[in-house]
Formats: structure tokens, sequence, C-alpha cells
């Protein structure tokens, strides 16, 4: 038994509580990480109150970011001395692994959200209690974090790990859903609408604005919607063209994405909030031959009705995806680039917190004061 620091839930609804807690040795395919900073998301928080199940006590945590201090036995890719940024985890050897599709592993469930290790134990425990953990592969508000192998993305040593460390959830989610789904084409892929500007929404924003530089004839119209007035500033400085408040347009936001797109609708539109309103109203807005997806969850077994017939007519599409259909291995560093050329601003959505401080900032994310808190350890 070694003594790692954690961020530990005791039961739902308890708020986070720094201890010294222990952690048991290191299974075959896993790597110790030394972290140096981790993300807080709205699914950390989620899970802690109870709207996402969970099991407790529990370690959360899944926006690591840090350097591998041991590795198991049977680690192949990443070696002692690596910076690494950390993702989901998946199984490697089911038919979506194999067809290079990860984030589709048919055992993502288990392995990333049943709050154990794939093969049941728990990694950590804390006053003779076994506490789970294993969250996304990482439970990275322990440090040093036992990860599985993975969830494991090795980057360039330079990087600046306490700013890149969102990349692997909610950032990857949210640009990956642009860039590797929506994939706008010139001529075609016009317009592009994104409700709901926490991080994911945001990464969205920054994705499309980056494309619609790249690219003549494509995005130029990005429109943000959100309920708040200093959300909708910042997503205009990240580049979106158009905002929407929700609060004044309760009743009539279709139109008003209508009449801002000519009078078509979106070419493509991302859902980052899980309201089913949203959603519905998301898939009516859309042009003809429109796309949109649900990234965005919505409380579990919700369920939805659509019109069918205009959805036929207007061959329009609709789909989820799980974190923005990315490679982490790929993908990450591909951001991380994009950052270091000044072209994917995420520190302007980041604000950073010591460890002890986490209650606050969740408390200051679920108020909207900042859209992406850090913790530094
Ligand atoms: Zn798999
Ligand atoms: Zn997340």
């Amino acid at each position: 038994m070694a003594n790692s620091t954690a961020l530990i839930v005791t039961h739902a609804g308890a708020p986070f509580r720094l201890e010294s807690i222990n952690r048991t040795p290191l299974q075959a395919r896993e790597v110790l990480v030394r972290l140096k900073a981790t993300g807080v998301c709205h699914t950390d928080n989620a899970v802690r109150t109870g709207k996402l199940p969970g099991a407790f006590p529990l370690v959360l945590g899944h926006e690591g970011a840090g350097v591998v201090e041991e590795v198991g036995s049977a680690v192949k890719s990443v070696k002692i001395g690596d910076h690494v940024l950390l993702s989901y985890a998946f199984c490697r050897t089911c038919g979506t692994c194999k067809q290079g599709k990860p984030y589709a592993c048919v055992e993502m469930e288990r392995r990333n959200f049943s709050c154990s290790r794939p093969d049941g134990s728990c990694p950590l425990q804390w006053e003779g209690l076994d506490v789970h953990g294993c969250f996304f592969g990482q439970s990275s508000f322990a440090n040093p974090a036992i990860v599985q192998e993975s969830s494991c993305v090795p980057v360039d040593p330079s990087l600046p790990l306490e700013i890149l460390a969102p990349l692997g959830c909610g950032i990857q989610t949210g640009s990956g859903t642009v860039f590797n789904i929506i994939k706008p084409v010139e001529n075609d892929t016009r317009s592009l609408v994104v409700f709901g500007l926490g991080g994911v929404g945001c990464a969205a924003i920054m994705a499309a604005s980056y494309l619609a530089k790249q690219n003549p004839g494509v995005l130029d119209v990005i429109i943000a919607v959100d309920l708040k007035a200093e959300r909708l500033e910042l997503a205009r400085q990240l580049g979106a063209t158009h905002s929407i408040n929700g609060q004044e347009h309760q009743s009539d936001l279709i139109e008003e994405i209508r009449r801002i797109t000519g009078g078509v609708g979106a070419d493509a539109a991302v859902d980052c909030t899980g309201a089913l309103s949203i959603i519905n109203d998301m898939i009516v807005a859309l042009a003809p031959c429109g796309r949109a997806v649900t990234v965005g969850a919505p409380p579990l077994t919700s369920k939805m009705s659509i019109e069918v017939f205009p959805f036929i007519n207007g061959c329009k599409s609709y789909r989820g995806s799980h974190q923005g259909d990315s490679v982490a291995r790929k993908f990450l560093p591909f951001l991380a680039d994009l950052y270091q050329k000044g072209e994917f601003p995420i520190d302007q959505m980041e604000r950073s917190y010591p460890v002890g401080a986490v209650n606050e900032a969740v408390q200051d994310m679920l108020d909207g004061k900042v859209i992406k808190p850090v913790l530094i350890w």
C-alpha cells in the first residue's frame, strides 16, 4: 500500500474532501501518473450529487495531465517519465475498437463509468473501506493516480499540462464533434448552431471558427445559444458570428435561427445542453439535409419524440456522439498543437484553483462564473 492525496466523495451529495488515501498495487495494464493538473467537468459533479449513477465512497476526476511515474508489467505504450494527457478508457479488443473507433467501445460503460477496475475491484482504500475509482479509467482527483494504459495519451514534454489537462474530455468532445463528425464542406456546411456554452460548447465554437478561417465558404455563420450574456460574449470572442440569448427567445428560438440563416435553417447543429426541448428545437431548426448531433447528456432513460414527416422530407439526420468521435491518441496532440499555434485558445475559458479549493471551483462552474475550472496539484 502506498499513499495518494485524493478528493474523496463519501456518499452521494457530499462535498469533495481532501484526504490521504491508500492505493493498491498497479495491475498489469495500469500506469501510475503524478498529476500536474486535473480539469473539472459537469459530469464529475453530476456523479457526485447522484444525478448520474456512481458507487461510494468514490474518487472522481477525468481530465488529468501529468508524468508517468510507474508502469504495470504489461504496459507497452507509455514509459516512466512520459508526459501524458488522460482521456477515456477502452478495451482494444472489441469489434468497434478493432475498427479504430475506441470512442464507441462496447465496454465504454463498464470501463469508464462503473467506478471500478475492469475486473470489478476497487483501486483505492480509506479508513478500512474500499474506495471506488477508475472513473473514466483514471480517477484523476487522486494524485498520484492509478490510470488504465488505454487512457494515457503521450504528448510533447514542452507542452503546458496545467492548460491542456481538460483536452481529454469536454474539449475533445466539443471540438471533435465539429472536426470529426460535422466535417464542414465548402458550400454545403455554411452555418452551425451550438446550444449551450460550457466547455464542450465553447470548444465546438473554437473548432468551427478555426475551420472557417482555414476554408473560405465554410461556416460563415456560427451561432452560439445560451441563457447567460457573459457566455455569449465569450463565444463571440472565440469566433461565434451570431449569438442568441435563450432567455429572450424562449418562444421563437427556431424562428431566430431561421432569420439569421436567411430563412433556411442551420446546416449543422450541436446540442451540449442535454435539454430535451432544446434537442427538439435543434432538429426542427435544421436546413434541408441538415445534420444535428447530441453530445449533452439528458437524465438517464430520457426519451424524446419528434415530428417524423418534416424529418423525412427535409432529409435531416440526427445522431449522438461520445467524445466527438475522437481517437484521443491522435486527436489530443493535434489540439495541443493548435493551442501552441494560437489557433485554439482554451486558456480563455479556464481558471486555475488549488486542489483544496475544489468545492469553490465547482460552485463557480455551476454559477457560470467560470467555464472550465482546472485544479492544480
Ligand atoms: Zn472496445
Ligand atoms: Zn467530462
